[in-house]
């Protein structure tokens, strides 16, 4: 079960995209749905560490972990080798016909790593989207209420009942309606856009809040208030200081289920292994997927034990969720993450980022806003007058790609770029992207 390791170093030899991965696209464009983008089509053959390789022979520096998904790295030895055993032994029995081992160490990990000390269970399943629905099924069981609360520039995922929880339209919603009813849209505290400014944010969007859902909902009809602690496809949004601890409070109080969707921020990927955890949050249900088995597809959700069993008997469930060498890949990432205390590297990882990133802001005003924590960085590019520049944003994104950095870009807007690298990246390859990043403003 060898895997040979990819060197660590980036490598670029054909222009990017190159002459293969060109003709792949070429098929791909005959065979697969154009509804389905790439960011950057380069064909890959083999990725670790921080290095993507493509069908070229290029060496791509990753800063995008395949959206928050390997944080462990890819092809984790040990992810590997527990995976491929799971493999060989079984793969597949429906858990809600056959029940295993592995199903249930992974719920008692999630029910002992997510913040709480309380009686928590814990449901696995197959994408963010379904652990976000799955959230909302169980918040309105428990309560017997309908409403839920969403937030501005909320990305939730895309089947028809996130597509409604989500805020942007395009791409995400377009033509796609009719979408579910009782969903309520709630201000975001965006301290970067608040018109009163930063300082004011929290405490003001947490009071607009809370006075909308009195008058316009009746708190009573509010099963949940689902939020992400950091917004992920909004760009990187930290909820201004104050606001999600007066939120969790109006919820306890008034007997609302408060979902933390930590699907991008889970796993170690902010410098907490919760995002919650750096305002003390404790939610009433957390989703999680991306980061949670090193690249295989898994997702849960955990809660309040009095919560999560208010659910009949067969309410929940699904043919693959939790399928056992999905399972084995978590087990495996989870103790990779702890025993190689990856909630410090991706600390240290955010400190490198943005120590540089804001020396590069000073030098460059398009550079509008720098902000994250640990491994979940961004900058908001702007005109002078503060509105969006996602034009600017187009051409440092094509200079980078055409470098060999795998960079993403988020926001209602289109002008955030946003930085994910895997949590076992080396400095030298974080400093060599953020050269080319600084090379592409300079270029502007
Ligand atoms: C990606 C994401 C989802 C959807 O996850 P899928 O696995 O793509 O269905 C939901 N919520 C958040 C916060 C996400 O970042």
């Amino acid at each position: 079960m060898a895997v040979t390791e990819v060197a660590q170093s980036r490598r670029v030899v054909t222009e990017i995209p190159g002459p293969k991965s060109r003709e792949l696209q070429e098929r791909r464009v005959a065979a697969v749905a154009k509804g389905v983008g790439s960011v950057l089509p380069v064909y890959v053959t083999r990725a670790g560490g921080g290095i993507v390789e493509d069908v070229d022979g290029n060496a791509l520096i990753d800063f995008g972990s395949g959206i928050a998904v390997t944080n462990v790295g890819n092809a984790d030895p040990r992810v590997v080798e527990r995976s491929a055993e799971q493999l060989g032994r079984f793969t597949h029995t429906c858990f809600m016909v056959n029940p295993y081992e592995a199903y249930v160490d992974v719920c008692e990990a999630l029910n002992r790593i997510t913040p709480g000390d309380h009686e928590k269970r814990s449901i696995l399943l197959n994408s963010g989207a379904e652990a976000v629905e799955n959230a909302v099924k169980i918040a309105r069981s428990a309560t017997g209420r309908q409403a839920v609360v969403v937030f501005d520039h909320a990305y939730h995922g895309r089947t028809n009942l996130t597509m409604g929880l989500t805020a942007k339209n395009m791409p995400y919603k377009q033509g796609f309606g009719p979408f579910a009813g009782e969903i309520h849209r709630m201000p975001m505290a965006y301290a970067y856009r608040w018109p009163t400014g930063p300082e004011n944010c929290g405490p003001e969007a947490a009071a607009m809040v809370i006075d909308q859902i009195t008058k316009q909902i009746g708190a009573d009809n509010v099963a949940a208030v689902v939020i992400e602690p950091i917004q992920g496809e909004g760009g990187f949004i930290e909820p201004a200081p104050g606001f999600l601890p007066a939120v969790v409070e109006f919820c306890r109080a008034n007997g609302i289920v408060f979902v933390a969707d930590e699907v991008q921020t889970g796993f170690a990927r902010t410098g907490q292994m919760f995002a919650c955890e750096h305002e003390g949050i404790v939610p009433d249900l957390i989703t999680t997927a991306k980061g949670i088995a090193g690249g295989l597809p898994l997702a849960a959700v955990t809660g309040r034990a009095e919560l999560m069993d208010a659910v009949h008997g067969g309410g929940l469930g699904g043919t693959y969720g939790g399928n056992p060498t999905a399972c084995a890949a978590a087990l495996a990432s989870l103790e990779a993450i702890e025993s190689d205390d990856l909630v410090g590297r991706a600390r240290e990882i955010g400190d490198l980022m943005l120590g540089r990133l804001r020396k590069l802001a000073e030098e460059h005003p398009v550079i509008g806003d720098v902000r994250g924590r640990g491994a979940m960085i961004a900058i908001e590019l702007v005109k002078e007058d503060k509105t969006p520049d996602a034009e600017a944003l187009g051409k440092v994104l094509s200079y980078c790609h055409s470098q060999g950095l795998i960079l993403l870009s988020a926001g209602t807007y289109g002008n955030v770029i946003r930085m994910l690298p895997p949590l076992v990246i080396g400095d030298d390859l974080l400093n060599e992207g953020l050269d080319i990043l600084a090379e592409a403003f300079a270029r502007l």
